[in-house]
């Protein structure tokens, strides 16, 4: 039992050693981190000259490469104020030549879509043929560019296209819900999302990618590249793809009906049927747009039409 004992002994004196070191290293931390806040370029914060005189009002050091200064936990806070006075102006001039550069691509997207939709007269929505295309900007500032394609009649003038174009933002989504829930009488909606590499988010590029509604088209353009996102399993979005898209040819609604068409006996003919798979939309749809477009002969009981010369 003398034996027992003693192992004990020794193995309590082994505990309160550990412990008593344990404490030592403590204290000497502490010490450590004090001689820091004791020296006097480490006393204040380089941003709003608060005292940092412990552990628990100390923020972090600037983010900046290779800079020590550390800042107090209140400036911390912030994503510009992590860094030292000097630093932090570097960083705020590369979050503006940042947001001029989405500025800038945006305005030149704006310029593209208007003159484009203009000088090719963009002449068919979703529902059917505009024989008379008129365009207008109705909003030409950053932010808040809008455009109208009107259908002209001889006394009237009726909206069936607006299209929106946006610099790429977090608020994307945002901004396409509250649309949807305030749509324009009769009229199909196009949003354009305009950005650089940059800009675009991920999260933007996949909302892009898998948006599905009947009224809207939606678009994320990559000015740097070049690149168009959409879905491209919404049929009428994937036709007004290339209307969107500096690098591809407008297509009229002349040159759907032409994708359609078949030649037979040197006519074009073209199904209901094909016309509705190519648009995605119902056969019921396709006749009567084919019929209220009268540029073809319908072949009655045949559910097809004869493109006219
Ligand atoms: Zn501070
Ligand atoms: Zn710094």
């Amino acid at each position: 039992m003398g034996r027992e004992k003693e192992i004990r002994k020794d193995l309590e004196d082994e505990i309160k050693r550990l412990e008593d070191e344990a404490r030592t290293k403590e204290s000497e931390a502490d010490e450590k981190l004090d001689q820091i806040f004791s020296k006097k370029k480490m006393e204040f914060c380089p941003r709003c000259g608060r005292k940092i005189s412990s552990r628990l009002e100390w923020g972090g050091r600037c983010l900046h490469d290779g800079c020590n200064e550390i800042v107090c936990i209140e400036c911390w806070g912030s994503e510009e104020k992590k860094f030292c006075g000097k630093h932090a102006k570097d960083y705020v001039r590369k979050e503006e030549a940042a947001e001029d550069d989405i500025k800038n691509v945006t305005l030149n997207y704006m310029e593209f879509v208007g003159e484009r939709l203009k000088k090719f007269a963009l002449d068919w929505s979703p529902d059917g043929f505009i024989r008379k295309t008129k365009t207008k900007v109705m909003n030409k500032r950053y932010r808040q560019f809008e455009m109208l394609v009107y259908e002209k009649h001889r006394l009237s003038k009726k909206p069936r296209i607006r299209v929106l174009v946006r610099p790429a933002s977090a608020t994307a989504e945002d901004e396409v819900n509250a649309l949807l829930e305030n749509p324009m009488e009769g009229v199909y909606d196009v949003v354009v999302f305009a950005g650089n590499a940059a800009s675009l988010s991920q999260k933007i590029l996949r909302f892009a990618e898998g948006f599905s509604n009947k009224r809207l088209s939606l678009f994320a353009f990559n000015t740097e590249n070049g690149g168009t996102h959409f879905n491209p399993r919404e049929k009428i979005t994937a036709k007004y793809a290339c209307w969107f898209d500096p690098a591809k040819a407008p297509l009229r609604f002349s040159e759907l009906l032409k994708a359609a068409s078949e030649s037979e006996a040197g006519s074009r003919v073209i199904s209901m049927k094909d016309f509705a798979d190519e648009l995605g939309i119902s056969k019921d749809e396709a006749a009567r747009i084919l019929r209220e477009s009268k540029l073809l002969d319908e072949v009655k009981g045949a559910e097809t039409f004869i493109m006219k010369e």
